[in-house]
């Protein structure tokens, strides 16, 4: 089950982005700056620096993730955001003698698809074990033969062993991974992976993630979301023709996380 928590944020980071743009407008320093900076008016600023297109000092604040319950499939597409920084669950070091997996909730919603879905993911966990099993034999022989020893022999047979094994494990397999984004960064992801185009779990985790850090840093995440919550749907002919609602529905969580 998707388990997404906010490890770490930059502390006070609308201060951060605030001071970092005003310095580039101010002829004072570092200090004089922060002297007069408050809550309000450093909100004040991040909002005029949205109007401005001035996205850099937005760089300064950084969010981690800690993101778990989510299968590789949506590992292969939240790694394309390729300004973020990914700690991934290896599947070398770690053998997954009882592999969890995602079930997409359309296969969840019809019987048959379910009981398929399930016995390919029962088969493809006992090859992954049984291939696992036989490789391992294979190398640990084969180090003990070159005078290692026993406990060694079989800590290195296991990784090679996973190392190969796993090719087999689907799509579906659950991950976990820590992951760090800027908020400028952030805003993109949320343009991206917010909107009705993007697919169903990177969708749900993008809105999970909003949820997060929009409390924090309100000022700085005011127009986050699908591009339709603060303009037009630049989706043309793909557009998914429910910008109402989905305008309705990010008011709606704001007005809910601002309580
Ligand atoms: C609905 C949807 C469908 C998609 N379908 C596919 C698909 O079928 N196949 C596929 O391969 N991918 C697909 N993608 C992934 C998409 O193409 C991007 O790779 C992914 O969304 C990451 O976005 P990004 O490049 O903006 O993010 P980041 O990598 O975080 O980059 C952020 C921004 O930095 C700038 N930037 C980063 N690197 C460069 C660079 N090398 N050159 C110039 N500017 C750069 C760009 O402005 C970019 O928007 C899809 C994404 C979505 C949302």
């Amino acid at each position: 089950m998707l388990n997404v928590k906010l490890i770490a944020h930059t502390p006070d980071p609308e201060r951060v982005v605030a001071a970092a743009a005003r310095l580039c407008y101010s002829a004072v320093g570092v200090d004089a700056l922060l002297e007069k900076s408050t809550p309000e008016s450093d909100a004040k600023f991040v909002r005029m620096l949205a109007g401005l297109g001035h996205a850099s000092p937005i760089e300064h604040a950084s969010f981690t993730f800690g993101i778990e319950g989510v299968s590789r499939a949506l590992l292969a597409q939240i790694t394309r955001h390729r300004l973020a920084s990914f700690s991934v669950q290896s599947q070398r070091y770690v053998r997954l003698n009882d592999f969890k997996f995602v079930v997409p909730p359309e296969v969840e919603s019809d019987p048959a698809s379910k009981e398929a879905f399930l016995k390919a993911m029962e088969e493809e966990g006992r090859h992954y074990l049984n291939i696992a099993a036989a490789l391992q034999a294979k190398h640990k022989a084969a180090f003990l033969a070159e005078g290692l020893s026993e406990k060694e022999a079989e800590r290195k047979a296991e990784k090679m062993a996973n190392e190969d094994a796993r090719f087999v494990l689907p799509n579906a397999c659950e991950t976990k991974m820590v992951m760090t984004m800027n908020a400028r960064s952030l805003q993109n992801f949320f343009r991206l992976r917010c909107c009705n185009r993007a697919q169903w779990e990177i969708r749900a985790l993008a809105e999970e993630m909003y949820k997060l850090v929009y409390p924090v840093a309100p000022a700085l995440f005011e127009t986050a979301g699908p591009p339709c919550v603060a303009g037009p749907c630049p989706e043309g002919k793909m557009c998914c023709g429910k910008t109402k609602e989905v305008r309705e529905h990010y008011a709606q969580l704001k007005a809910q996380l601002s309580k």
